[in-house]
């Protein structure tokens, strides 16, 4: 008797699970929307003009717990955009292999030079994978950002600065991000 009873509370729970829906999709077939503040990979943007965020003032390279940045300044020089002169970068670099996404990074940038991407990831098959050069930085850009710039991260820790326009200057999507790993939100 008790073997029976036992079945039939195998069979109920067989048949709710049969009509419940799907928490899964079908990736990459079908595209789960991201929260604004999902973060996986990194990249180096332009200021409203068109000029180069970046002052290269170590600040990111710093901070990082990992010690994954590398910052390399060029020095002061004339700006193409408002003439006057500002440093300027010669090489930045960050290796995602030993990134902890504590964002530390982007919160200290002051002029919101280096955001984290609200992409997808993509597998890594190599250490190199990983690795991004300010080439790739820079071609990030293009790419969907995460909420998160410095100001933004800034202002949160201090409401009365008050919090910058709630969109990010974010690229719409293309698909196909740096490789990352997955999980960082
Ligand atoms: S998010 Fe990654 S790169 Fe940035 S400070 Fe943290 S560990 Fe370093
Ligand atoms: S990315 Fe930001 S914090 Fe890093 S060197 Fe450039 S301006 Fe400074």
């Amino acid at each position: 008797m008790g073997y029976l009873i036992d079945t039939a509370r195998a069979m109920a729970v067989t048949m709710r699970n049969v009509f419940r829906p799907p928490t899964t999709v079908q990736y990459p077939a079908e595209d789960r929307v991201r929260p604004e503040r999902y973060r996986t990979s990194f990249a180096l943007v332009h200021d409203e003009g068109g000029d180069e965020a970046c002052i290269a003032c170590l600040a990111c390279e710093r901070i990082c717990p990992s010690r994954i940045i590398t910052v390399k300044p060029a020095g002061k020089r004339e700006s193409p955009v408002t003439g006057k002169k500002r440093n300027y970068l010669e090489n930045l670099t960050l290796d995602l292999n030993a990134c902890i996404f504590c964002e530390l990074c982007v919160q200290v940038c002051p002029t919101d030079a280096l955001i984290m991407l609200r992409e997808l990831a993509k597998p890594a098959f190599s250490r190199e994978d990983l690795f991004l050069s300010m080439e790739r930085l820079y071609e990030n850009e293009k790419l969907a950002h995460s909420w998160g710039t410095g100001s933004r991260l800034m202002a949160m820790q201090n409401p009365k600065r008050g919090l910058p326009a709630p969109e990010p200057k974010a690229a719409t999507p293309p698909q196909g991000a740096d490789p990352v790993p997955e999980g960082s939100s």
